[in-house]
């Protein structure tokens, strides 16, 4: 059981100096902790300024108090927020003077304050918010996609699922297979009738209508998974083709907010932009090519392993050399390099730099662009698009995650077997029953309805400490 009743406390604020720091606690009963703490009892849901106290009574810093009594808090458990200086010591001073004042007896009562008040484990504040049904799974995921966003779309579109527009269309969705599960449930009951009955109540339309539904908010949630996964390319071609400065004009284009991708190596070049405020993850394979030494062997390796792992590989060439028969045998040992691995004839584009310095090629050979004058960059960007399957922002997009694609996939397939038991001659009522079960249960994962504790584990698993 994942769930305890432990009181939990962390410093909600990322690690480092800043302005605010904050301390914050979730629990049945606080009240025996602020008054230790603040020295009085605090008006709910009111900041209340004064000084946080040590055992002794002096002040360890002085800050906003707010107490949000449970049932209204984040949580759903009463919440204290304590709001100090935002330093690293100080903060840690504070953490530890509430697990001290915890564990210490009440003159009073002679018992603890506090009894079994622990640090809490990354995303267990919003494990309880979820646990209290205050969020739904996806909107508890959309915190974190939040926090994690690394363009403004995702972040927008993190905001849109974390106030429900994706657990609203799932809850939708949801009500029409209920309705349809106690259509045929009931039918079950009366088995001369059944045919008649399912007739008479349009089910066979009412199963097409919610399979029309779902495959609008799948088409939906695999945007949303791609605002927040992004696209992972690679940048192949020759030493001094221009990856670096194509990288570089593909990143200036939109202010990126230029990230580092996690795992990277020096020997590889890695950057995250953004088109359209899709997260595009580049690696710049610095020359794919045959070497002797041994370092550099190994960042070679590293970067067909990134070859490997790509959602799309840019081939670079270089116009300027076309003819050349060294650059074209080098050309060709990067082609027949890519050949080799997974990276089928679909996933490479291939791209001609340096179209201002000599002719372009024709289209059907890929497309002539200059890395620097900047033409053909934006027919690049929308090539890049068009191959991650990101057709042109809708405005209402939420972020979603692949675990949601795959559970809106399941729940598709059960749907379109109960519509084959529908219509099949002998109506096989039980199988179609039995679809639509296993095709509730398979959306339900999404919101959290039907979902195992392992699943939970991994989800929160994710959060930082204090969220
Ligand atoms: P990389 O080794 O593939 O990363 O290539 P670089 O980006 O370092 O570029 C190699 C050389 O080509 C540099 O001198 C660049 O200025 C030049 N270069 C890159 N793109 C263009 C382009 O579009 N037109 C022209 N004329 N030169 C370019
Ligand atoms: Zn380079």
């Amino acid at each position: 059981m994942l769930h305890d009743e432990d009181p939990i406390v962390a410093i909600a604020t990322a690690n480092g100096r800043g302005a605010i720091g904050i301390v914050r606690l979730s629990g049945d009963r606080l009240e025996p902790l602020i008054q230790a703490i603040c020295g009085r009892t605090l008006e709910p849901r009111r900041a209340t300024h004064g000084p946080f106290l040590d055992a002794d009574g002096s002040a360890i810093d002085q800050g906003l108090a707010i107490h949000f009594p449970a049932p209204h808090s984040y949580t759903g458990e009463s919440v204290l927020e304590l709001q100090a200086h935002g330093g690293p010591v100080v903060l840690q001073l504070l953490l530890a003077r509430c697990l001290a004042a915890a564990a210490d007896v009440e003159p009073t009562t002679g018992k603890p304050r506090l009894p079994r008040l622990r640090i809490a484990r990354p995303g267990e504040f919003t494990e309880r918010a979820f646990l209290n049904d205050k969020l739904d799974l996806a909107q508890a995921e959309a915190v974190g996609d939040l926090i994690d966003a690394s363009t403004e779309a995702a972040a927008r579109s993190a905001t849109r699922a974390l106030a429900g527009a994706f657990s609203d269309e799932v809850n939708a969705l949801r009500d029409r297979l209920v309705d349809l599960r106690m259509l045929v449930e009931a039918t079950l009951d009366f088995p001369d009738e059944e045919i008649d009955f399912l007739e008479r109540a349009g089910a066979l339309q009412r199963l097409a209508a919610a399979r029309g539904q779902l495959a609008r908010v799948l088409a939906r949630a695999r945007q949303g998974a791609l605002l927040r996964d992004g696209m992972r390319v690679v940048l192949a071609g020759q030493p001094n083709v221009g990856k670096s400065s194509l990288l570089n004009a593909l990143a200036g284009a939109e202010l990126a907010i230029v990230t580092d991708v996690p795992g990277t190596t020096r020997d590889k070049v890695a950057e995250t932009i953004q088109i359209e405020g899709v997260p595009i993850h580049v690696v710049d394979t610095a020359g794919l090519r045959e070497s002797s030494d041994t370092v550099e062997r190994i960042g070679i390796a590293r970067s067909w392993e990134a070859v490997e792992d790509a959602d799309a590989i840019v081939f670079l060439h270089d116009l300027t050399r076309l003819g050349h028969a060294d650059y074209a045998a080098g050309d060709a040992a990067i082609a027949a390099r890519l050949a080799e691995g997974r990276a089928d004839a679909a996933r490479v584009l291939h791209v001609f730099n340096k179209a201002d310095a000599a002719p372009a090629v024709e289209t059907a050979r890929g497309l002539s662009i200059s890395a620097a004058s900047g033409e053909g960059l934006a027919e690049l960007r929308q090539a890049l698009l068009e191959r991650a399957g990101w057709q042109a922002a809708p405005e209402g997009v939420f972020i979603a995650r692949a675990r949601h694609v795959h559970a809106l996939q399941r729940t598709a397939a059960h749907l379109d077997a109960a519509a084959q038991h529908a219509s099949a001659g002998d109506r096989a009522l039980e199988l179609l029953a039995e679809e639509l079960r296993l095709a509730h249960d398979a959306l339900g994962e999404i919101t959290g309805a039907f979902s195992a504790d392992d699943l939970l584990g991994v989800i929160f698993a994710g959060f930082c400490i204090g969220k």
